[in-house]
């Protein structure tokens, strides 16, 4: 059966789209910890990041990368931060966190609730900035 993730690649699940290549798939987070809170996924379904190749691991990082780029200058933050997580959906993802304090990253604390067209609107800014 495909992941909630491979369904929005194929389109069959709405999302907030940022960026695609032929492997790779960039969208907001529908529960963000943070506004523009970005998760990246390769198209190919592996639940483990670690049980990518070589070659599909540092292709996915350097597509984050591109996405972080635009994230820092499409969202009023320091840094963007990054982790990986994976206990929920097991199709593997990276989270992109635009923050300006480490507390930006806190999993734990209540999710924000981000009104759709925000969502839309936050999505089409970090887009323009992908080079
Ligand atoms: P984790 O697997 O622990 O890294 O958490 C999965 C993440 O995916 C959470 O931050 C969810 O909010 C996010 N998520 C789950 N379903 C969707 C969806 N349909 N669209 C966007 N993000 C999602």
């Amino acid at each position: 059966m495909s992941t909630i993730f491979s369904k929005i690649v194929a389109g069959e699940i709405p999302c907030y789209k940022i960026a695609e290549d032929d492997k790779h798939f960039a969208f907001l987070d529908i529960n963000p910890v943070a506004p523009g809170h970005t998760l990246v996924i390769p198209k190919k379904e592996v639940s483990y990041i670690f049980d990518l190749t070589d070659e599909e691991y540092t292709a996915l990082q350097l597509f984050a990368k591109k996405v972080a780029l635009a994230l820092k200058k499409a969202m009023p933050c320091e840094r963007i931060g990054v982790t990986v997580i994976g206990l929920e959906v097991p199709h593997t993802h990276i989270h992109l966190i635009p923050i300006t304090k480490e507390s930006d990253m806190n999993f734990s604390k209540p999710k924000l609730t981000v009104a759709p067209e925000e969502m839309t609107e936050i999505a089409n800014k970090i887009a323009k900035y992908i080079d």
